[in-house]
């Protein structure tokens, strides 16, 4: 468990909450573990109602491969419970906000209203091409723009630019959320602004911010906010909050990720660490496997930059692949990264015996990304005539 909130706060929040939306609380209740777990429908029914005396603005994750879970946010997008631990931008500020507006997607309007609440100036750039980029990097560089804002993947196509034209905005802070560093990423950025300071945010769509991380954290830790707590089980994490100004007040509310409790090198507490997707085990042929550890091995293996699995669904099997590519970047050899995965993963060895076809590696100049979000997925699932699916 992370983060604390005092008993007695906590069963008469659960209680409030239970009149608007949210689960029944059972008359014997004494503490957490005594309340029922939650999920999307009630995110949207409790936002909704909430919604229905102050208006939002309604958001909506997933629907990429399945229906959307739908969030009313609220106008102040609770930066009241953020910016006392968690403030990038300042009075003079100009910030790149690079997400993607529209889609029902909520990352740029947060960028939108932090710098509104930061008397700051930002660009709603949205995403750029290549080419966009460098005709467009000599006037962002004139106008002054101190701060980016983006997914680690489009950061770090933003650093190859400016390391590439040598045209460099005077850039002092990166705001960064909706998908996690890798090591290649994170050099690239530190290459092309020595002493940029990295400001992180742990959220998702029906929560908004969780947890946060800034310059002096470690880049792979955030500390949990205030009147939080976090239950961590491997089935995906609960969220639980007490008070008020949250965009959702929830108890129990099960996450789409595993997380684990950390130390971080700034000395503050309450520090988690996202370790993936909860629902990220598939079947190989029988045998199942874990795409977060497959791809942690392919980026360890020497000469490669970043990886991501392709992998052709069973029709007859949910959650089942008939075959798996590790499609990667850098200079590997493809045989090499082949059998350093099939060498460093036990169950990977046993489906190479038996089914040597259904593993493949392949080089690739650029990993596939999600159209509506720029990340880039740790796994995208095929039908076996091609037509594909992401999953973040
Ligand atoms: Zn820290």
């Amino acid at each position: 468990m992370i983060g604390t909130i005092d008993r007695e706060t906590l069963l008469a929040h659960a209680r409030m909450i239970a009149s608007s939306g949210g689960k029944a609380v059972p008359d014997d209740a004494k503490e957490l573990s005594d309340l029922e777990v939650c999920g999307a429908a009630e995110i949207t029914a409790i936002t909704r109602v909430a919604a229905e005396r102050d208006g939002s603005v309604l958001v909506s994750s997933g629907g990429t491969t399945g229906i959307p879970k739908l969030t009313y946010l609220p106008h102040d997008m609770a930066f009241d419970r953020l910016l006392p631990v968690w403030r990038p931008l300042g009075i003079g500020d100009i910030v790149l906000n690079l997400y993607d507006a529209g889609r029902m997607w909520g990352t740029h309007y947060f960028v939108q209203k932090l710098a509104e609440r930061s008397e700051a100036t930002v660009i709603p750039s949205g995403p750029m091409t290549a080419e966009e980029l460098e005709v467009r990097l000599p006037m962002l560089r004139e106008v002054g723009v101190s701060a980016l804002a983006s997914v680690p993947s489009v950061l770090a196509d933003f650093a190859e630019m400016v390391l590439k034209t040598g045209v460099t905005p005077p850039i002092k802070t990166i705001i960064w959320m909706g998908e996690a560093w890798t090591e290649a990423k994170r050099e690239l950025v530190r290459r092309a602004f020595p002493e940029v300071q990295l400001w992180g945010i742990y959220g998702s769509v029906e929560t908004w911010a969780m947890a946060s991380n800034r310059p002096g954290c470690d880049e792979s830790t955030f500390h949990v906010l205030s009147d939080e707590i976090i239950e961590l089980d491997d089935a995906g994490a609960l969220l639980t909050r007490a008070g008020d100004g949250w965009t959702v007040p929830v108890v129990r509310y099960r996450l789409g990720d595993r997380l684990t409790a950390a130390e971080c090198s700034c000395g503050r507490g309450d520090a988690l660490r996202v370790l993936g997707r909860a629902d990220d085990g598939f079947g190989l042929l029988g045998n199942y496997v874990n795409v977060a550890d497959i791809v942690a091995s392919a980026r360890e293996c020497p000469d490669v930059v970043d990886a991501q699995l392709v992998l052709v669904r069973d029709p007859g099997l949910a959650d089942s692949a008939l075959s798996m590519t590790a499609e990667y970047t850098g200079t590997a050899d493809p045989r090499a990264v082949r059998s350093w995965l099939t060498g460093s993963h036990v169950r990977l060895g046993t489906v190479d015996s038996q089914h040597p076809e259904a593993i493949r590696a392949r080089r690739v100049d650029q990993l596939r990304r999600i159209a509506r979000t720029n990340k880039t997925p740790a796994a995208v699932w095929e039908d076996a005539l091609g037509d594909e699916s992401q999953r973040s």
